[in-house]
């Protein structure tokens, strides 16, 4: 799909999207529905934000398609349409390998019921008591008990269950053990829910379907247009500065991270200083490092299953799956069914990863620093497809740089800001009326299905200023 340039724009707006991830999109297309004009801005040439894909020798690579909770089924019929909806699909086969246990999953509470009674030798009291724990934690509870503080209560010293608890939802959201509780508890109950999902047809049906929705509702979507400021006038938002001039709006939802949002778009002079001493403490969450690998035609391998937690580390450790040689990863693996109208083996190995760690390395240390991570990676991934070294015809690594490149995340931040970044997205429109942000923050914000229920609930918030 094409987008106008942001030299075609002409006019006013009732609203201002900056950035079309899954929370502008769904913010853009709530507000549209709601009778508001709306303009979508992205820098990139691509909608999507980090739910993207790119092509390279015929193959199409997803980037953030590796699973997402039951609860998109009906987020998407209910925000977005029937068609998306329909075409998301589970996938069954979840494998753990770890020196600890090895084990294949439906990864749904049935399942870990089961797996933590018959392979953990837990009781099923102990284990009920702790779901029912897990699923009643909300928002409003109190903050202090950390993750590591539940596990001990639960399953005191277990490090092979609190591996099994921790591993995948440490790559959904990055958060860790010294983190509250409730970051990790409302994520991973949504996953327990009823398993872990994928959107079949790939990233780019599921954007095509968005943008064409947006453009039935009205919303003007251009590409290339990078927002350079958010226009702030007596105190209150006036529109953005874009490709040389500005457009006007009396509110701007901002889809860029929490903190571009404050530090660059609208710039800190914009804010007072209780704001500011709060919004200071906001720490950014990890990034990520990826190695894409595409089958040749003709070339395939038997099933493996459908995401594999990976890791040759004696136990897990957050800051083991920071580390730029860690050892633990998953792999997402991609069989003709993803897109049966473009049949194709591909292979998608994800790893936690810090931005300075990358960030500062010259021309030749980057580059051979990915070449080694590729190598890591390959000597892992034959494990379970042996002899795939041969049937590849491409492969590519991508870093924090990468994602910092082409989102402008802070320090390429996959999912957004750790807790206290909440608080800072949720109020930032009562410290400037009209300016409201949107996307992955506090760790519960972040993934496709908090994306985009976020974006519902500030096009919500959004659409009463309006009406106000
Ligand atoms: C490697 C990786 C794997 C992941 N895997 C999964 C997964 O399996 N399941 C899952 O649920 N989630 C996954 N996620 C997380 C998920 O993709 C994100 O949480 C979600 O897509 C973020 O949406 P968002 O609304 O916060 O916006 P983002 O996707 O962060 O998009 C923000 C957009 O704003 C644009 N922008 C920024 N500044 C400007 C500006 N000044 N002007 C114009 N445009 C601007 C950016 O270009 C970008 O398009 C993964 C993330 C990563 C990085």
């Amino acid at each position: 799909m094409s987008f106008p340039s942001i030299d075609q724009i002409q006019g006013d707006f009732d609203v201002i999207v900056v950035g079309s991830g899954l929370g502008g999109l769904t913010c853009a297309n709530r507000l549209s529905r709601a009778g508001h004009s709306v303009l979508l801005l992205e820098h990139h040439d691509q909608v999507g934000g980090l739910a993207t894909w790119f092509k390279r020798k015929g193959h199409t690579f997803d980037v953030s398609l590796h699973g997402f909770p039951y609860g998109m089924v009906k987020t998407c019929k209910k925000y977005w349409n029937k068609a998306i909806r329909d075409s998301i699909v589970q996938l069954k086969n979840i494998v753990f390998d770890n020196p600890q246990f090895s084990l294949t999953t439906t990864f749904s509470r049935e399942d870990f019921t089961r797996i933590l009674q018959e392979e953990f030798g837990i009781a099923r009291t102990v284990v009920e008591n702790f779901f029912a724990t897990v699923g009643q934690m909300n928002f409003y509870d109190d903050h202090s008990l950390t993750t590591r503080e539940l596990f001990e209560q639960f399953f005191p010293g277990r490090s092979d269950v609190h591996r099994l608890l921790m591993e995948p939802i440490a790559y959904a959201n990055g958060s860790t053990l010294d983190e509250p509780a409730i970051t990790y508890g409302i994520v991973f109950s949504n996953f327990m829910n009823k398993g872990v999902y994928t959107f079949q047809g790939g990233t780019d049906k599921l954007i095509g379907m968005m943008a064409e929705e947006l453009r039935q509702n009205g919303v003007i979507i251009c590409t290339g247009a990078k927002v350079d400021r958010i226009v702030v006038e007596g105190g209150k938002v006036r529109g953005v500065a874009v490709g040389g001039r500005v457009i006007s709006a009396p509110s701007v939802v901002s889809n860029s991270g929490i903190t571009n949002t404050v530090n660059n778009l609208a710039g800190r002079e914009a804010f007072d200083s209780a704001f500011l001493d709060r919004f200071d403490q906001v720490k950014v969450n990890n990034s990520s490092c990826q190695v894409y690998f595409g089958l040749r035609p003709g070339e395939s391998f038997d099933n493996v299953g459908d995401l594999l937690f990976t890791s040759t580390a004696r136990e897990f450790s957050s800051d083991e799956m920071l580390d730029m040689e860690t050892r633990s990863r998953t792999f997402s693996i991609y069989y003709p069914r993803t897109r049966p109208e473009h049949p194709d083996y591909t292979v998608v190995a994800s790893m936690n990863g810090n931005y300075d760690d990358w960030a500062f390395l010259d021309k030749a240390a980057y580059k051979a620093a990915k070449q080694a991570m590729i190598e890591r990676c390959f000597v892992d991934l034959e494990r379970y497809i042996p002899g795939i070294r041969a049937q590849v015809d491409w492969v590519e690594a991508a870093t924090p740089r990468t994602f910092n490149r082409y989102t402008l995340h802070t320090k390429g931040t996959s999912f957004g800001t750790k807790f206290e970044g909440l608080g800072i997205s949720r109020s930032i429109f009562k410290a400037v009326p009209g300016l409201f942000h949107v996307g992955s923050v506090g760790i519960i914000m972040s993934g496709w299905l908090g994306a985009i229920n976020y974006g519902v609930i500030v096009a919500n918030d959004v659409d009463s200023y309006l009406r106000s």
